[in-house]
């Protein structure tokens, strides 16, 4: 089984599994990039798992099921292009002899999910530690669309903070060598405003070197791990004491965790 990131738009990434005959693809934005991936390599494109409603998550789905029959699952709770399966927490998706758990992540848009795989069979996939060398593991993975970023998260369109944090916290508790696939390349902007945040952080300096590197070779920077974002990512570190006291520069009414977690959201917003 091998694991692709097929790049769209400005900074997309459709996250395709296939085991060289048999095909699965996260958030199709368009389908033209995925049908020429199903065509060079003659793959039959079984499933298509959406995260949520956003145009440039579906966009691509009409198309691809008119072309290749697949089945398409998505959130119950957002307006997807049907015919398909609806999904809420605690429901599983079996696709490419895998089981998907379904976790609620509302936040960006209200009805956001996650699919969650815990025990694929070994799976080939490149990593920001491993860009030449693909790496073949049975870690497991979890496709969260637009909720986790490396370094950062999902703007808030339709839910709160406390949502947010609480669905962050949700991912945060998976397993730490989780292989997490986001669906935007961001991770470079997104520490430009990590190191504000915490400026002294050793790991999200060499981190921050790591990817400007793989950047200027055109590489992704991810799957990221939850391990990587722990160290890393100011959104899953509001806990932290040395976030904290950034947020309260930012907002001095910041105390709490979810103030705390506003405060960092609102500045990221602004921040240049
Ligand atoms: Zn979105």
């Amino acid at each position: 089984m091998k694991l692709i990131p097929i790049p769209a738009f400005a900074d997309n990434y459709l996250w395709m599994l296939h085991d060289g005959k048999r095909a699965l693809v996260v958030d199709p934005g368009d389908a033209a990039p995925v049908m020429r991936v199903l065509k060079d390599q003659a793959l039959q494109l079984e499933s298509i798992l959406v995260t949520h409603h956003h145009a440039d998550h579906i966009g691509g789905v009409d198309a691809l099921r008119d072309a290749t029959g697949a089945r398409v699952y998505g959130p119950a709770g957002e307006r997807i292009p049907a015919p398909y399966e609806p999904l809420s927490e605690g429901d599983a998706v079996h696709a490419m002899g895998l089981d998907f758990q379904v976790i609620d992540v509302p936040g960006h848009t209200a009805g956001h999910i996650a699919y969650y795989c815990a025990a694929p069979t070994p799976v080939t996939s490149f990593s920001a530690s491993s860009p030449d060398e693909p790496e073949m593991s049975d870690k497991p993975l979890l496709f969260c669309g637009d909720t986790l970023f490396s370094a950062g998260c999902g703007r808030l369109f339709e839910g709160t903070p406390a949502q947010m944090l609480a669905s962050l916290d949700k991912l945060a508790a998976l397993p730490a060598q989780t292989r997490v696939c986001c669906t935007h390349e961001y991770t470079l902007s997104n520490l430009r405003f990590a190191l504000a945040v915490e400026p002294h952080n050793a790991d999200l300096i060499a981190y921050n070197a790591q990817c400007v590197k793989l950047r200027e070779r055109d590489q992704p920077t991810l799957p990221t791990s939850i391990a990587r974002e722990l160290l890393v990512n100011p959104f899953l570190r509001t806990r932290q004491a040395t976030v904290k006291t950034a947020a309260m520069h930012f907002d001095a009414a910041a105390h709490d965790d979810i103030s705390v977690f506003a405060a960092i959201r609102q500045w990221k917003n602004q921040f240049k």
